[in-house]
């Protein structure tokens, strides 16, 4: 999942513990609609392991929307949270996308944290609905398309139920924005989970694809694998050689990628299928002569 914390005077009354959301949302007003993941068993990831999910109330929405109306009435994005919002009930969704439609008059565009499984759960014609009353972007944390990757990290979801949940918000006519996850098969499983990740990355076709780099935090599961030896992580180099695996065989319609988050050692954009040639000559002459300077120093990642 992509992942940024943000935090302001504003937010810290407002919100329930750390708030995070996609790079692209960084200028969106935060409406925080559930608290934490319904699923939070996916073993790279630390982000919610302190909160229990619950679903605010109709009261607490109405609250939260009052006040963010009053802070930031000319807000042209609104970005709902926590982790995985759109497992909210589609009648209560459409019913928030109507109330902000309505106080915030500048309102352009609302996006949202689906999971695969929320994703599914909901109907074409629910998905139909929730575009037309004015839901734009669903952000997809595809993470690996590898099914034995998927399983090691308890996804909870097969690739091909990606796949499906991927093309489902496509088929909606809503954006879509995936992530990966760069490293996550570690050593062992690096070139399955290049393949398999663009093999289905080729099959949603997704409008943008955002590449992480995995750095398990201490409150994951995965962090107890990586300091008990039995998971070998990549080395700068190594990530950027499975990036190439990955983008070379990638087969998209219209798609920006860009790995410009503080996880990754080198931020790069490129439009696919146009820039694939130019972003793979980058990478081959980045790592081809070992450009080191070009790197994130280590100490610089963060999350
Ligand atoms: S679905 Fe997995 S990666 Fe996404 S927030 Fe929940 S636990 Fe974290």
């Amino acid at each position: 999942m992509s992942q940024e914390a943000r935090n302001d005077p504003f937010n810290d009354s407002f919100y329930e513990g750390v708030i995070y959301r996609p790079p692209s949302e960084a200028s969106s007003l935060i409406l925080q609609v559930t608290v934490g993941c319904r699923h939070n068993q996916c073993t790279f990831c630390s982000m919610y392991k302190g909160k229990s999910f619950r679903v605010k109330s109709d009261e607490e929405i109405r609250r939260l929307i009052g006040m963010g109306q009053a802070q930031y009435p000319w807000a042209e994005r609104i970005f709902l949270a926590d982790g995985d919002a759109l497992t909210l009930d589609t009648e209560l969704l459409l019913s928030i996308l109507r109330q902000l439609y309505r106080e915030f008059p500048r309102l352009q565009r609302v996006g949202i944290y689906g999971g695969p499984k929320d994703i599914l759960a909901k109907s074409p014609q629910e998905l139909n609905a929730l575009k037309r009353q004015g839901l734009g972007i669903v952000y997809l944390g595809v993470e690996s398309g590898s099914p034995v990757v998927l399983e090691q990290v308890k996804k909870g979801v097969t690739p091909q139920e990606m796949v499906l949940a991927g093309q489902r918000i496509v088929a909606a006519g809503l954006k879509l924005s995936c992530t990966v996850i760069l490293g996550l098969g570690g050593k062992e499983l690096s070139r399955e989970h290049a393949f398999g990740t663009a093999n289905i990355l080729s099959a949603i076709d997704p409008h943008y694809l955002g590449a992480l780099t995995l750095m398990p935090e201490p409150d994951a599961p995965l962090y107890r694998r990586v300091k008990g030896g039995e998971f070998k992580q990549l080395t700068a180099w190594e990530t950027l050689h499975e990036l190439y695996e990955m983008i070379e065989p990638l087969e998209v319609t219209d798609c920006i990628f860009r790995s410009n988050h503080a996880s990754n050692y080198l931020p790069l954009k490129a439009r696919l299928p146009q820039e694939k040639g130019q972003l793979l000559r980058t990478l081959t002459q980045i790592v081809g002569q070992a450009q080191s300077h070009l790197l994130r120093p280590e100490e610089w990642r963060g999350l």
